[in-house]
């Protein structure tokens, strides 16, 4: 197993001999490696089982050091770093030579974002590369958010884990790029599309689109239990799943069912709190794929703010299991 800790010069020389190190940040946790040796990038996709498809994001400490793998910023693009980093924006800007092929997998823009993590800032600085670093969780799992997360699924893969606590927003980072010119947003993420409007005007949103081959990142089933994951109205699916006889966990907004048991039910955010809820979302999902349960049932929050991203990770949970099942997707729908 890894070692789970908060000595930043460990992970250092870990990340400068060219391992991996889980790293938090206030998204998710990060599945880091330096982002300029293919070695160590080869290695990333490796652990995670990640197809060379599906490019990554890299890490920097600061603006002024995007120009050392970036050829051109944008201007509208440059504000919105200028206003919103650290945090949970990621930005496709064009790159420069000294970055592999392999972590855009051959685009020739890389997505950049300056985490907001004290400790993966910290790291940061003292490094002379950047990190590459997609989400801490074999492809298409549930992403991680507690150090403890991404040991039970990578830890016999890694040396070490930087324990940053739980994440503070714990959705993955809103992708923008520029497309034909404008402004473009590429995946639903912790920072609201109304809020990037505010800085740059309206913008076009192509994060539904399930085929964008921009953005593999977009895939239709990702973040996704074990168990069958259905989305739908709960009151009925209770019913109906209680009249069948089979055992199911039951991922609420707010509501307290008083029909199913305590300890098979968990509420996203008592208070109707979106921010809460995109915080609560994976771990969750974790705690409800580990109960002895044969479906998980839940509901879509309301479609506003963070709710549209909450969504829209609900949404491709549930994809291979609403597809797979005819019967239950028209029930309830
Ligand atoms: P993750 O690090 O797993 O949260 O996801 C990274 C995602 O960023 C990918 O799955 C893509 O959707 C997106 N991405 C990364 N680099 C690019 C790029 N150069 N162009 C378009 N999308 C990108
Ligand atoms: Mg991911």
């Amino acid at each position: 197993m890894a070692i789970i800790g908060t000595d930043l010069g460990l992970a250092a020389e870990f990340l400068a001999a060219g391992e991996l190190v889980g790293m938090p940040t206030e998204t998710v946790y990060g599945l880091a490696g330096n982002a300029l040796d293919p070695d160590a990038v080869t290695k990333i996709f490796k652990t995670k089982n990640r197809p060379s498809f599906d490019p990554l994001i890299v890490h920097t400490s600061d603006i002024s050091k995007v120009t050392d793998f970036v050829e051109e910023f944008p201007a509208s693009l440059r504000l919105l770093a200028e206003r919103f980093w650290p945090g949970p924006l990621t930005l496709l800007l064009p790159k420069k030579k000294n970055v592999p092929d392999l972590v855009t997998s051959g685009l020739d823009t890389v997505a950049v974002r300056v985490p907001r993590h004290e400790l993966t800032l910290r790291l940061l600085r003292q490094l002379p590369f950047p990190l590459a670093a997609p989400s801490a969780n074999p492809f298409g799992y549930i992403s991680p958010t507690k150090a403890v997360h991404v040991n039970d699924q990578l830890g016999d893969k890694i040396p070490y884990i930087l324990d940053g606590g739980a994440c503070e927003v714990g959705l993955e980072s809103t992708i923008v790029g520029m497309l034909d010119g404008e402004v473009t947003v590429f995946r639903l993420g912790g920072l609201e599309v109304k809020k990037i409007e505010s800085i740059v005007g309206k913008v076009k949103v192509m994060a539904h689109s399930s085929s964008n081959p921009q953005s593999p990142g977009m895939l239709k089933s990702h973040y996704a239990p074990t168990k069958p994951f259905l989305i739908g109205n709960l009151s009925s699916m209770i019913k109906k799943y209680q009249e069948k006889e089979v055992p199911f966990a039951v991922l609420a907004f707010r509501a307290f069912f008083d029909t199913v048991e305590e300890g098979k039910q968990v509420q996203l955010s008592l208070d109707g709190s979106l921010e809460e809820a995109a915080k609560n979302l994976f771990a969750a999902m974790r705690t409800l794929d580990s109960l002895n349960v044969s479906v998980i049932l839940s509901e879509y929050l309301p479609d506003e703010g963070l709710g549209k991203a909450i969504n829209d990770r609900l949404k491709r949970a549930a994809a291979e299991s609403m597809d797979s099942d005819e019967d239950i997707r028209i029930q309830t729908f």
